[in-house]
């Protein structure tokens, strides 16, 4: 008679796993719950269970689904994960903690400007077309410093880098390049790794690893 593991703790067990063989510590990976299209009443035995850090990605279901449950638990942490047009940045500022999806200059100046208004830097990471995939969002490598210096000079504080590995393919060669990336670029973070292959974005030195599926089930 064993007690029944929760995907939660399943997820954690498997994250402690990756860091163990990586020697890594277990706190320099942040586990992202991304909670997006699943209801209210799916992510409260999370956060009943102690976890706070969430990504959704999109404006007006955080709207929704968040209000009261950051009422209710006030050290919750939301991560925004999705594509932002820039005429949502002021909402984007104003519901999140993070932002993973600064991609592009008109972005990058939208949410400088956001900042500015609302006086509160949020985090962000530049995400990086690690693929060189035409119909995906992401700066294209190439242009990453360049990107760099303009969220420099738009007060926009960047903490690493994230990206979305092509479908289909072994993604271990691109989680290796966004780390080397990041690298020469001196940021800390990275954002790396989904449901399928968080351990491998681990051993490669993920720093966030953005887990839907393995937490919440299929999103149907
Ligand atoms: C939905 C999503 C995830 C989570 O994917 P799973 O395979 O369900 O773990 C991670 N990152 C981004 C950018 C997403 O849109």
């Amino acid at each position: 008679m064993s007690d029944p593991t929760t995907p939660l703790e399943e997820t954690e067990a498997r994250i402690a796993r990756a860091c163990t063989i990586a020697q890594r510590d277990r706190d320099e990976v942040t586990l992202i719950a991304v909670s997006k299209t699943h209801p209210v009443e799916a992510i409260e035995p999370l956060l009943e269970q102690g976890h706070r850090v969430f990504g959704e990605n999109r404006v007006q279901e955080v709207k929704e689904k968040w209000p009261a449950l950051r009422e209710a638990y006030s050290d919750v942490e939301l991560h925004l994960i999705g594509q932002l047009q820039s005429n949502k940045a002021e909402d984007a500022v104003a519901l999140f903690d993070c932002i993973h999806s600064l991609d592009r200059p008109s972005l990058v100046k939208a949410l400088g400007k956001a900042m500015e208004k609302a006086g509160k830097q949020v985090p962000c990471f530049l995400q990086v077309n690690i693929g060189d995939e035409d119909q995906k969002g992401g700066c294209p490598i190439g242009e990453v410093p360049a990107m760099l210096e303009r969220a420099r000079e738009a007060g926009i504080p960047v903490v690493g880098l994230m990206s979305i590995p092509p479908f289909d393919i072994e993604p271990a060669p691109f989680f290796a390049l966004l780390d080397k990336l990041a690298r020469e670029n001196e940021l800390e973070a990275r954002s790396m790794g989904m449901s399928s292959d968080f351990e491998t974005a681990i051993m490669l030195g993920a720093t966030h690893v953005r887990v839907g599926t393995a937490l919440f089930g299929d999103r149907g």
